[in-house]
């Protein structure tokens, strides 16, 4: 007989661009190796050292509106010009071996999410403030200033959201939040 695997949880993290998520989430990770990050698919072209199927699998438009006409998204969105989206099979796949999964989505994908998982915890980061936020785009120098501008136009938006996510986050002080997604995601 088979040995019984318990499914994993499912964490989905959500914030506005420059906020720290990416941050966060990789000192988490490296304390807690038995969560896994999902990778997403996207139309967005790789940065410096994205590397395809490990930080995103790399699409076409064409190959990603394939994979929507075949139904194989959990979730997908467009965000700043480009399309993201997380693939059905995967999610299960990674749950079913029993790896707690982390998604780190959009808003729009996050909610969508809770739709159809309503199991699904999911967290909202949110910067000390928003020059604080704008700072830490700038300062990252990933971004053109078309780029930075189409992300800070999002935030409101996003930050009206933030009050349908199960926690929020304040991002301050790196230590201090990190410990914080700990209490939630370790309990
Ligand atoms: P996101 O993944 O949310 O887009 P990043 O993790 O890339 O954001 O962080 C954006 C920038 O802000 C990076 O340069 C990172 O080093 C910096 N940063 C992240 N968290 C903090 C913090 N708590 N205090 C100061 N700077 C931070
Ligand atoms: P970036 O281009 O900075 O990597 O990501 C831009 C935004 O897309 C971020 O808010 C990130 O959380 C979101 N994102 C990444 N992958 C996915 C996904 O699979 N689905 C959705 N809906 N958003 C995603």
């Amino acid at each position: 007989m088979g040995a019984y695997i318990e499914m994993g949880k499912l964490f989905v993290i959500s914030g506005s661009s420059g906020v720290g998520k990416g941050t966060l989430l990789k000192l988490f990770l490296d304390k807690h190796p038995e969560f896994k990050l999902s990778v997403s698919c996207t139309t967005r072209k790789p940065r410096e050292g994205e590397e395809n199927g490990v930080n995103y699998f790399f699409l076409s438009t064409e190959e990603f509106n394939n994979l929507i006409k075949n139904d194989e998204f959990l979730e997908w969105a467009e965000f700043s010009c480009n399309m993201y989206g997380t693939q059905k099979a995967y999610v299960e796949r990674k749950l079913s071996e029993g790896k707690n999964l982390i998604l780190e989505l959009d808003t729009t994908g996050a909610l969508n999410v809770k739709k159809v998982m309503p199991e699904a915890c999911l967290i909202f980061i949110l910067p000390p403030s928003m020059e604080e936020l704008e700072s830490r785009l700038r300062g990252r120098h990933t971004e053109s200033e078309d780029a930075i501008q189409k992300r800070l136009n999002t935030v409101k938006i996003e930050i009206e959201r933030s009050n349908q996510f199960d926690y929020k986050i304040v991002n301050d002080d790196l230590e201090k939040a990190l410990l914080e997604l700990e209490n939630v995601m370790c309990k």
